[in-house]
């Protein structure tokens, strides 16, 4: 069974990961895989070639520090980074999906950008970790140090919260504490570990 699992920044989808990672659940993380496409030779030649020679350094590597502030910066750029690098993403997690989706064992793949990509028809479920606004800006400004204007920034690039929540077929709401929320995504699995899952969720919202 595979399930997907999605939220804005900062809505906790990384602490959820890794709490389903350390009960022994297999994590594939978007975020490590497409570094990984990034720095293949297939890429490489693509970015140089629809990007320009600017974003590869001497030593042939992506320069990712100068790529992160350029598409940021500027759309264009970034829309053709993504139509590089997210069907890739997507035929990863198409294969992977052909080898867990019928099966008993529980796997995770771990996508911040999930529904904007299209990947929700390779997950049994989909699991949206969801945090009120206030909390959400707070948190990310804790971790990272951003400035309110720049998470906004970042947020207006991703799919609307209402939007997500309509597709889900799981919610974790994540607005108490770290201990509510271990507790929460530990009953989610006994859940969906005792009950056949198939057909519908025994709940709907953590
Ligand atoms: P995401 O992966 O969705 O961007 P994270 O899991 O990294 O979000 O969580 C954002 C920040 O909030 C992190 O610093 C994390 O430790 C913290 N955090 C997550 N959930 C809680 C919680 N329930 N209580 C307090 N802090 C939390």
């Amino acid at each position: 069974m595979i399930l997907g699992l999605t939220g804005g920044i900062g809505s906790g989808k990384s602490t959820v990961s890794k709490i389903l990672g350390s009960i022994g659940i297999k994590i594939f993380d978007a975020d490590v895989i497409a570094k990984d496409i990034l720095e293949t030779e297939e890429t490489k030649k693509e970015i140089e070639k629809k990007l320009g020679k600017k974003f590869i350094t001497d030593k042939n590597l992506i320069d990712k520090d100068y790529l992160k502030k350029e598409v940021f910066n500027d759309s264009k750029k970034l829309k053709i980074l993504n139509s590089i690098i997210h069907p890739k993403v997507k035929k990863y997690y198409e294969n992977l999906s052909k080898e867990f989706f019928d099966k008993k064992e529980i796997v995770v793949f771990d996508i911040p950008l999930l529904f904007e990509v299209g990947l929700e028809g390779f997950c049994n479920k989909v699991i949206v970790v969801d945090i009120d606004y206030k909390l959400q800006l707070d948190r990310v400004r804790k971790r990272d140090n951003l400035s309110p204007e720049f998470i906004k920034k970042i947020l207006e690039k991703q799919m609307p919260r209402e939007e997500k929540l309509k597709k889900a077929d799981i919610i974790i709401e994540n607005n108490g504490s770290l201990e509510e929320l271990e507790n929460k995504v530990l009953n989610l699995i006994e859940r969906i570990r005792e009950e056949k899952y198939e057909n519908c969720c025994p709940s709907r919202k953590y």
